[in-house]
């Protein structure tokens, strides 16, 4: 043994190994691919990465890893219709950015075309395919269902020779779109639909985004994807479980093809999450309507979508980890994801200051013109870990609507005409008159500061309960700040998911911040005390000019929720 297999053989004694990693090290035993692990995660450029892919991304690249073998990066482009380069580039993009490497193992199935169409003819002239012209609708009357079994096409036995001959000239551009297919010749009253004659190829006169119009036929995904595994030799071709019925006609192909290479396909549940959608032909129509502002808004459960609401690739991947793999199909609460990244940036982020709904407050004790310089710790959860910067106080400043209540409720501790409440990092200050307008409308607020609390505490022990946060009107830094809810305002959006739509799920503030935020990144993250955890926007934000998204609110419900079942169980 080998010290790596050791390491393997240890390996199975680990508990929570989930039966993808079970059945690799089955194999690995038995010596199937001489010790080999080649995995790949195989998308079909239709569409941009959303977090379900994620999930197959980390499972392929991370099983990679762990066996020490690699992961392809291979893109299924059979459909040049519905394929782009523009998606080709945001999926390379997002793999990347979740942190997994392809090396040089980036494929493309259309790199495959010819020998596909090798493939193809092996086996026309094993009587294992024929040229039908039925049309497409016929086909379909043809096929039957899954109570009755399906008719046979009346050039089902035409000889090989013809059919080779007729799929030459499909090549060549004899033949109109629609007019002839090339199908398996399989078992038309299987109860497998998918044994029933699949179509393997199709005369289609649309330029594909890389050959260009070299071909006017198109091999089906099925075929193609089955025999791009057998080509570059992978041994684990892992996949979602609505794949499990088309694994026969895998083999088959693999088999009468005479392909030299049998990958070992493996289907695990796919990832659904609450609150959202998650398949590229839904994200699709959301863009194409016009529901989101493209692929990635924020609200958008795609990567790139993520990457901009401000989450990090360590979170989705610890995300992707923690959910696991399983045979059964399941839907992931939301809640979950909310909290992992929420867990992340805690000990990431530095703390800022930020008034989102602001109330302008006049100090009438602090002389005009004068700036009082305020250091306040980044990280104030971690004392050992440095970091400060200065914050501006003046006599006016913002505080949040919310902080204040003209006539408090029972447990409001923030401010109230008469009550002092404490300014984080700063005084404490005391609500001497409210000033409205005509309409009633409170207009700001008269307030006093006591200038022995510097830090909140009072010489004389007086209790204050409430702390908030505030900005110097002076020097605080204008902002656009953006605020997310879930795209959907049901936990699971139904067949006609755009009327559940949550009609209220962006938002957008005019906010003040702290002054150091004025030179906040493209992409720079921050938590916004007792506000949440804030990204500065990749597109619309500039130095001087930001614009942030919240990724998260503090609150962790997902802590209360796994609090209360553990409670009740
Ligand atoms: P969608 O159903 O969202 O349109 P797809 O399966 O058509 O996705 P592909 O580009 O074919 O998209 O997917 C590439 C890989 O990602 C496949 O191996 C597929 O099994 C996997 N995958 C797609 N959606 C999920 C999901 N929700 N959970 C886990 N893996 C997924
Ligand atoms: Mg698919």
């Amino acid at each position: 043994m080998t010290a790596e297999r050791e390491d393997r053989a240890m390996d199975e004694t680990r508990e929570g190994r989930d039966f993808i990693r079970e059945r690799i090290d089955t194999d690995l035993a038995g010596d199937k691919y001489g010790g080999r692990v080649a995995t790949r995660f195989p998308p079909e450029p239709n569409g941009y990465l959303h977090i379900g892919h994620a999930k197959s991304i980390c499972l392929n690249f991370g099983v990679a890893a762990e066996y020490g073998g690699i992961c392809h990066l291979r893109f299924d482009d059979t459909n040049p219709a519905k394929e782009s380069q523009e998606y080709i580039d945001s999926i390379l993009e997002d793999v990347r950015w979740l942190g997994f490497d392809w090396g040089e193992h980036l494929y493309y199935a259309s790199d495959y075309f010819e020998k596909l169409y090798a493939f193809a003819e092996v086996l026309i002239q094993q009587g294992k395919a024929y040229v039908d012209e039925l049309t497409a609708d016929e086909i379909r009357a043809y096929r039957g269902t899954l109570t009755e079994p399906g008719r046979e096409s009346p050039f089902r036995d035409r000889p090989p020779e013809e059919s080779l001959d007729l799929f030459r000239r499909m090549r060549a551009g004899e033949f109109e779109d629609g007019s002839r297919v090339l199908r398996a010749r399989i078992d038309m009253a299987s109860p497998n639909l998918n044994m029933r004659d699949p179509t393997l190829y199709r005369i289609r006169r649309v330029s594909h985004h890389r050959t260009g119009d070299d071909w006017c036929i198109y091999p089906m995904y099925d075929f193609t994807h089955c025999l791009s595994d057998s080509i570059e030799r992978i041994t684990h071709s892992l996949c979602t479980l609505e794949f499990e019925n088309n694994r026969p006609l895998y083999d088959w192909v693999i088999q009468h093809a005479r392909a030299d290479w049998q990958p070992q396909q493996i289907e695990f549940a796919r990832l659904n999450l609450t609150y959202t959608v998650m398949s590229k032909r839904k994200l699709q129509k959301l863009v194409q309507e016009g529901r989101v502002s493209g692929w990635d808004d924020p609200r958008m459960p795609t990567v790139s979508g993520l990457r901009r609401r401000g989450y990090t690739p360590e979170a989705i991947r610890a995300f992707c980890e923690r959910i696991g793999i399983a045979k059964k199909e399941s839907t992931v609460d939301m809640e979950l994801l909310e909290h992992g990244i929420r867990d992340d940036l805690n000990t990431r982020v530095a703390r800022r200051l930020a008034v989102l709904r602001p109330l302008k407050v006049v100090i009438e004790n602090m002389p005009e013109g004068r700036v009082e310089e305020i250091a306040a710790p980044d990280f104030p959860d971690d004392p050992a870990r440095m970091g400060q910067r200065a914050i501006p106080f003046a006599r006016e400043i913002y505080i949040e609507r919310d902080d204040f209540m003209e006539e408090p409720t029972r447990k409001f501790f923030r401010l109230a005409p008469g009550r002092e409440v404490r300014l984080r990092w700063a005084y404490l200050l005391k609500c001497e008159a409210v000033v409205k307008d005509d309409a009633g409308e409170i207009r700001e607020l008269r307030c006093s500061y006591d200038p022995q609390t510097l830090g909140g505490q009072a010489p004389d022990g007086r209790k204050v309960r409430g702390t908030i946060h505030w900005v110097s009107a002076a020097h605080a830094v204008d902002a656009e700040v953006r605020i997310y809810d879930r795209l959907f305002a049901v936990p699971r959006p139904g067949d006609d998911f755009i009327a559940d739509l949550h009609p209220d799920s962006l938002q957008v503030l005019q906010a003040k911040l702290e002054p150091d935020l004025a030179k906040a990144e493209p992409g720079s993250r921050y938590q916004f005390e007792r506000q949440g955890y804030f990204c500065a926007d990749s597109r619309d934000s500039e130095p001087g000019r930001p614009v942030f998204n919240r990724t998260v609110p503090l609150r962790d419900s997902w802590a209360k929720i796994a609090a209360r079942e553990k409670k009740s169980s």
